[in-house]
């Protein structure tokens, strides 16, 4: 499969952006070899500047659940877009969206609009810190809530991708206000509480860790999380960027009945579009200017375009609820890799939550990051680079969830399964 206009454009783009790229996953640089350039999309398929059609697992990262570009969503955006692009001003678009979410996420009962996943954790932060009264924040290896100065520590895939799980640049003085645990590992959260329970602002939590690949959470863990925070006065934070809207309408706190203190959510709450909100109990967030003293402001929050392509996101999801037929359409589909993995002796786990999913080349349960770690990452990167030859687009990267939306037809998953298979025949052992 040629490549060439994919090559010049990477070329080119490497005299422009940093490393070639918006974001570092997308270099490859986990699985090598020359990222593609995307053209379009369309439903569960993009296609590259060489005009290859690839069947996309990406999807965004997530955030398109709906497939790429459906006609109400296109509908919306042009509609939206004729009236104005942005106003600086509040709209009657932000209140329709405010309060899809505030009915999904009762929890939050008063929130923000704000332009991407990492806006919403950093604020959340910083809220959680005033309304406590206290500096430390709790995060779990592997767990990745964007690049947010205190929480890129062991931070989970595009860190992880390459081999620098702390960035640089971030003060050691606010690095020593996060504590790492093991994610799952609950008598590690105890003994920490036991320790300084009384200087913990929050916890932060992916309720399923998606940024390490899928990693469920063990029975009981989030309940526990949620005890161990209200009897010492600290926060419980939902990190349910990737699974708000994904798992279930009302995410993963609807799944496991845990009501958290804050939500952040992003990805599909805007339908591909830069959105992203975080919310809570009324008595924190009112700690927000204007009506309190935490600043947190965005000349592009709440965007009438973004908005509106939020707003057609949610009202198909819920007049369609989709979630049951895509967890049975995920779990057959990983079902069947199973079954093709099994027979050409390949050892592979795959953990999956709803139509959430990732293929880990390792032959022991994936339950934490030492577990991810221990997976065949070599294996991972022949795997992800046949497939692509074959026309399908899996995460660039060993370390991260892939995702199957509304258009992935049983069809369009029997051609990716079989290439899947010829694709498992050909590696070597693992
Ligand atoms: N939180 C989680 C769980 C994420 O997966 C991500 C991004 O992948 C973020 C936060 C950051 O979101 P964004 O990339 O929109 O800044």
């Amino acid at each position: 499969m040629t490549q060439k206009k994919s090559e010049l454009l990477f070329k080119k783009s490497q005299d422009v952006f940093v490393g070639g790229v918006n974001s570092p996953v997308r270099s490859f640089k986990g699985v090598g070899g020359t990222p593609r350039f995307i053209t379009r999309g369309q439903g569960p398929y993009v296609w590259d500047a060489d005009g290859h059609r690839l069947i996309d697992f990406c999807g965004s990262w997530g955030a398109s659940v709906l497939g790429h570009i459906p006609n109400v969503l296109a509908a919306a955006i042009a509609r939206t877009a004729k009236r104005g692009l942005s106003f600086g001003a509040p709209t009657e678009l932000e209140l329709e969206l405010g309060q899809l979410i505030q009915k999904a996420f009762p929890s939050m009962a008063r929130m923000r609009l704000v332009s991407s996943g990492t806006e919403a954790v950093m604020s959340a932060l910083r809220v959680a810190r005033a309304a406590t009264q206290r500096e430390v924040i709790v995060k779990f290896s592997g767990g990745y809530h964007g690049h947010v100065d205190s929480l890129l520590v062991k931070a989970g895939s595009g860190a992880m991708t390459l081999s620098s799980p702390d960035s640089a640049g971030i003060p050691a003085s606010l690095a020593q206000k996060t504590r790492v645990l093991p994610y799952n590992d609950l008598e590690a959260v105890r003994e920490l509480f036991r320790r300084e329970g009384q200087s913990i602002a929050a916890v932060i939590v992916e309720p399923i860790a998606a940024n390490m690949g899928v990693v469920s959470p063990k029975e009981g863990f989030l309940e526990e999380l949620r005890a161990l925070t209200t009897a010492n006065n600290a926060l419980l934070i939902f990190d349910e960027v990737i699974t708000g809207f994904r798992v279930t309408y009302g995410g993963a706190q609807t799944v496991f009945k845990v009501t958290p203190d804050m939500t952040c959510l992003g990805k599909i709450v805007g339908g591909g579009m830069p959105l992203a909100a975080y919310g809570g109990r009324r008595d924190i967030m009112e700690w927000v200017a204007p009506l309190g003293p935490v600043y947190q402001a965005g000349t592009l929050a709440g965007n009438p375009v973004a908005v509106a392509a939020g707003i057609a996101t949610l009202t198909t999801l819920k007049a369609r609820s989709p979630y049951k037929a895509l967890e049975k359409m995920t779990a057959w589909f990983t079902g069947e890799i199973e079954e093709a993995a099994r027979e050409a002796g390949q050892s592979i786990r795959i953990n999956r939550v709803g139509s959430m999913w990732t293929l880990f080349f390792n032959n022991a349960p994936v339950v934490d990051l030492t577990s991810v770690q221990r997976s065949n990452t070599d294996l991972y990167a022949a795997f992800f680079h046949s497939l692509l030859e074959r026309g399908i687009y899996l995460p660039p990267s060993a370390f991260e969830a892939a995702f199957i939306t509304t258009t992935h037809t049983r069809a369009i998953l029997k051609r990716a399964l079989s290439a899947i298979q010829k694709t498992f025949s050909k590696l070597p052992g693992s």
